[in-house]
């Protein structure tokens, strides 16, 4: 079994950047990502938000960048999904792929999935109408009409990008005001082919081998209405995905792991990182904060434990 001091899980901004402190601290690395590099960056269109690019930076390409800074420098990588992690701290065993691995810490940077709607059907539309992916999956649309669920930034983003390519897109927001930031909604009432629908959720998709419209519902009135459209986008929220960590790990109640501000968790010798992580603000620059952070509080802990 290949003996590393730090298993990173997760190859997007947090685990990158962690990977990066780590191996320039002199420790031995192993960056295990279920993909490619880049996580949710793959599935963002323009950061306008990333500072040093006021023109903005293609999600693709900024996760080309994070990739190639780990060239070079003393890291292995194992492509496949991190599956249980067992053991202390100075003394961890993870499988990845199907391989044990020792390590004495662990870093978690797995970051977070699109939550669904939870609707009937919704699985078996999913690639036939619904997607979590405007980036991935937008084009499909193009001159047709779309929905977009959500009421934050991803949503009022997405909604943006595709209004470039669809015909027409509805923004379904249950209440009856977007978290989202100013800029992106004022950008959005100026765009001509997209109309908001506020205090509205749905209740029924339909379609049988493609998506073919909504129900949606006025939650003040409870009037029910039908609303065809060719695709739906959703962005209700994230999912952790921590299945494979020690049960007793501190989580918080939708499961995001809680860590202190050295991104210590409640297990000695696993860190978490980035949007996996209980948080206020799950972004790429705060993800690779927190990477950061974890990397000198993991190199602090491999100084004591030699
Ligand atoms: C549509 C969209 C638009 C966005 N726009 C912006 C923006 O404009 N500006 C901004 O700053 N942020 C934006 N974000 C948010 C930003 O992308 C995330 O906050 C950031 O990517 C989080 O980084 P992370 O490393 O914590 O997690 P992620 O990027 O989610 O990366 C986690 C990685 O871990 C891997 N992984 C998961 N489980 C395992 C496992 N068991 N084993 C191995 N690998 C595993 C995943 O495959 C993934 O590659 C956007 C996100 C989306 C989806």
């Amino acid at each position: 079994m290949n003996q590393y001091d730090a298993l990173v899980i997760g190859g997007g901004p947090a685990g990158v950047t962690a990977a990066l402190y780590l191996a320039r601290s002199a420790c031995s690395v192993l960056l295990c990502e279920q993909l490619t590099p880049g996580g949710q960056l793959l599935m963002t269109d323009c950061l306008e938000n990333y500072p040093g690019h006021p023109k903005g930076i293609k999600g693709y390409e900024l996760a080309d960048l994070f990739a190639a800074h780990l060239e070079g420098l003393n890291i292995d990588r194992q492509t496949g999904a991190v599956d249980s992690v067992v053991g202390a701290a100075g003394n961890f065993a993870a499988r990845c792929d199907g391989r044990e691995y020792g390590a004495k810490t662990i870093l978690v940077c797995s970051g977070a999935r699109r939550r669904p709607l939870g609707l009937d059907r919704e699985d078996a539309l999913l690639g036939r109408g619904v997607s979590y992916c405007a980036l991935c999956d937008g084009n499909f649309f193009r001159g047709q009409t779309v929905a977009v669920v959500g009421g934050g930034n991803s949503a009022l983003e997405e909604a943006l990008y595709l209004a470039k390519i669809a015909a027409k897109v509805y923004l379904i927001h249950r209440r009856d005001a977007f978290r989202g930031t100013r800029v992106f909604l004022d950008r959005l009432r100026q765009t001509p082919n997209v109309s908001m629908l506020l205090d509205t959720v749905i209740s029924r998709l339909h379609g049988e081998s493609g998506l073919t419209g909504l129900t949606l519902k006025n939650v003040r009135t409870e009037e029910e209405r039908l609303l065809p459209v060719d695709g739906l986008f959703v962005y209700v929220g994230f999912e952790p995905a921590t299945h494979f960590l020690p049960p007793d790990l501190n989580r918080d109640a939708q499961g995001f792991i809680v860590t202190d501000t050295e991104m210590r968790t409640s297990i000695p010798g696993i860190f978490a990182a980035g949007d996996i992580r209980s948080k206020l603000c799950r972004q790429v620059v705060t993800a690779a904060g927190d990477g950061a952070t974890a990397a000198q509080a993991a190199f602090i802990l491999l100084e004591q434990l030699r």
